[in-house]
């Protein structure tokens, strides 16, 4: 379950014409306590583990689904339904949400790349994962420590990286439905080792998987409380791009109010080594980094009504299966 800072206030339907109101929340509710990780996990559960970034061969089955209840939330208001790409902040406010996702595939048991999230800690970073429910469900202990981190938020990257251009029906909606099931084994978990996580927000976070979506899957992720949240700045870094290019191509896309696109799943290839260059250089330049849910908070989406993968330039790695001759849409 995403981790909307800022109480119920917050995305209610005032938000993207109250900015400064907005702001003044988050100033004084979401003041991040970032420090190195939740308390109620003792520093060495939390560091990073040599090899545990690997992504392997599922095997043993299908991921189990939790036996949890999530409770129904509203659909999300008029105003900010469809895909959000970024933020249009009042000027002078210079601030960018990294985001990272978990994704799993059901051919796959995915990494955990330690490494990056020890320097977000480390740094007081503030970042939004979007995890697969299967990689939750696969990584009790980490999805545990990612929620009840107060630097961090959590949103849902479908149950196994499904395609929701391609899956329909009652198997799109399991998708959708079975991860948030997985992000609350995540609350569970983190619960059960004593930490004190904020109340569950009526409006979640959702991430499209290959940024991808149909009219009917888009719909249905509004339809069922999930704010769609897209990318201005794509870091490509699943490709071998090198972490100095990474950053550099970073610096020059993100402006303030960018959503920035990475991965902790063991996919982004010099992902941690380039947040090494790209946030010193970013907070020389006078940018606060923030969580989707605190940008939101801070200024006005930009939305627009599809989904990425549509025209070349959407995503480098769509440009690139083009440009390659791969399939640009995998089903899964
Ligand atoms: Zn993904």
């Amino acid at each position: 379950m995403a981790t909307l800072c800022a109480g119920d206030a917050l995305p209610s339907i005032r938000l993207p014409f109250r900015p400064l109101f907005a702001a003044l929340l988050l100033a004084g509710l979401c003041a991040p306590a970032l420090a190195a990780g939740p308390a109620c996990y003792p520093p060495q559960a939390l560091a990073a583990k040599q090899g545990e970034e690997i992504v392997r061969p599922h095997t043993g089955g299908p991921g189990q689904l939790p036996d949890i209840s999530v409770p129904a939330s509203a659909p999300v208001p008029a105003a900010l339904r469809g895909s959000i790409r970024r933020v249009d902040l009042p000027p002078g406010v210079k601030m960018v949400a990294l985001t990272f996702d978990l994704c799993e595939a059901s051919s796959e048991t995915s990494g955990y790349d330690g490494a990056l999230v020890d320097y977000l800690r480390s740094e007081g970073v503030a970042a939004t994962f979007f995890a697969g429910g299967k990689w939750m469900v696969s990584h009790p202990e980490r999805g545990g420590q990612l929620t009840a981190d107060p630097g961090f938020e959590m949103g849902n990257h479908t149950w196994s990286h499904a395609n929701l251009t391609v899956k329909t029906g009652e198997a799109m909606r399991r998708q959708v439905d079975d991860a948030d099931i997985g992000l609350a084994l995540g609350r569970k978990q983190a619960e059960a080792k004593g930490c004190m996580l904020p109340k569950p927000q009526a409006i979640s976070l959702f991430r499209f998987p290959y940024g991808s979506c149909s009219a009917e899957s888009l719909n249905y992720v509004n339809d069922t409380g999930h704010l769609a949240i897209q990318w201005d700045v794509d870091s490509g870094d699943p490709a071998f791009i090198g972490a100095k290019g990474m950053a550099d191509d970073m610096l020059r896309g993100i402006k303030p109010g960018s959503i920035v696109l990475m991965h902790a799943n063991g996919r982004g290839k010099h992902t941690a080594e380039a947040l090494k260059i790209l946030i010193p250089a970013l907070r020389a330049k006078g940018y606060r980094f923030a969580t989707v849910g605190q940008l939101l908070a801070a200024g006005t989406p930009v939305i627009a009504q599809t989904c990425y993968s549509l025209k070349p330039g959407d995503t480098r790695i769509y440009d690139e299966a083009a440009r390659t001759g791969k399939r640009i849409l995998p089903v899964q």
